[in-house]
């Protein structure tokens, strides 16, 4: 199927779904119990839970005929319709070309913050040295460098900060000295592996509807929304505002407004990550090892309370597998 059919076979499923009921299986009534159960005792008056969407990776070759500039345009038209500013984190060998300085000029355009997610994607928590981690760091300046919106915020590859004390706190380190933050996740998920499912049974079937993942992925998400909300109450006595972490990938630019949508059925209001990062919360440094993992995690980890409730990594593909098969996924 070409670029344009699968466009619109999506878009189609996209909007008969919107017509029909929404949640009619397994993982919709899932999402349908999610909802309820946010909705439940919400008073109206209550404030509402906020989020702001951070999206890791963007990049110039996806896994399925979505082009990259039919991506970001249909991702930056979602959050353009919410009226909010995401914060995208940048690893700079998907975008060391003139296509992908033309995919950030968009998002800087949009007013959208350009933060440093390093050059290599190289895990922290593995064999990488402190040196070679803060050569990669420092590589992928460059790469944003010449964007008006770019910000000092820096998020760890895979969520990993560090397997010893010293490798941790000499990052911590250079971060500081250098004027940065980290851009923590406090809402972490497997997105990328509903996308990589996607993308594998459409390579082999390019039939493969798009809603059956779309419904999943928002099962999923406002799952794992739901927990870290409720463990960042539990830990901090209050509610935070979240970062929810979602990847550049072909099932997101498809389905994004659903996504955001959903999330505001289900009680949340969607803000600016700069407003988001703003929150007390993110100012604090877990000293947990190996360190990483979603911010609200490592914080539950090291208050040694809540270890019944933690789980390691905190997200990942083997969580998801056993659940997307079932479902024929
Ligand atoms: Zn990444």
């Amino acid at each position: 199927m070409n670029r344009r059919r699968f466009l619109s076979s999506a878009l189609k499923t996209a909007s008969a779904a919107s017509c029909a009921p929404f949640f009619t299986n397994g993982v919709q009534a899932l999402a349908l119990s999610e909802n309820q159960k946010s909705a439940a005792p919400r008073d109206p008056n209550a404030p509402r839970p906020q989020l702001a969407l951070t999206m890791d990776d963007p990049r110039t070759k996806l896994d399925t005929t979505v082009r990259w500039p039919d991506a970001n345009a249909r991702i930056l038209r979602a959050l353009d319709s919410r009226n909010v500013r995401a914060a995208l984190f940048v690893c700079g060998m998907r975008v060391d070309d003139y296509d992908g300085s033309k995919l950030l000029s968009a998002w800087d355009q949009s007013g959208h913050l350009i933060c440093n997610h390093s050059y290599s994607h190289l895990n922290y928590c593995g064999p990488t040295s402190y040196a070679d981690f803060a050569v990669d760091f420092l590589k992928n300046e460059k790469i944003i460098a010449p964007y008006h919106n770019r910000t000092q915020l820096f998020r760890y590859p895979f969520l990993k900060e560090g397997d010893t004390a010293d490798k941790r706190d000499r990052f911590r380190s250079l971060l500081k000295e250098d004027g940065y933050r980290v851009g923590y996740v406090t809402i972490d998920a497997s997105d990328w592996y509903v996308n990589q499912r996607f993308a594998d049974h459409f390579a082999k079937q390019p039939k493969t509807p798009v809603g059956p993942y779309r419904d999943y992925l928002i099962a999923h998400l406002l799952d794992r929304a739901s927990f870290y909300r409720q463990l960042a109450i539990d830990v901090l006595g209050r509610d935070i505002r979240h970062t929810i972490l979602v990847h550049y990938n072909d099932l997101n630019a498809l389905v994004l407004p659903e996504v955001m949508a959903a999330f505001e059925t289900a009680g949340w209001q969607w803000i600016d990550a700069s407003l988001a990062f703003q929150d007390e919360a993110f100012r604090l440094q877990p000293k947990t090892l190996p360190a990483g993992e979603s911010l609200v995690w490592a914080l539950a980890s090291e208050s040694g309370r809540f270890q019944d409730r933690l789980r390691y990594p905190g997200e990942d593909d083997v969580y998801e597998e056993p659940k997307m098969i079932a479902l024929g996924l």
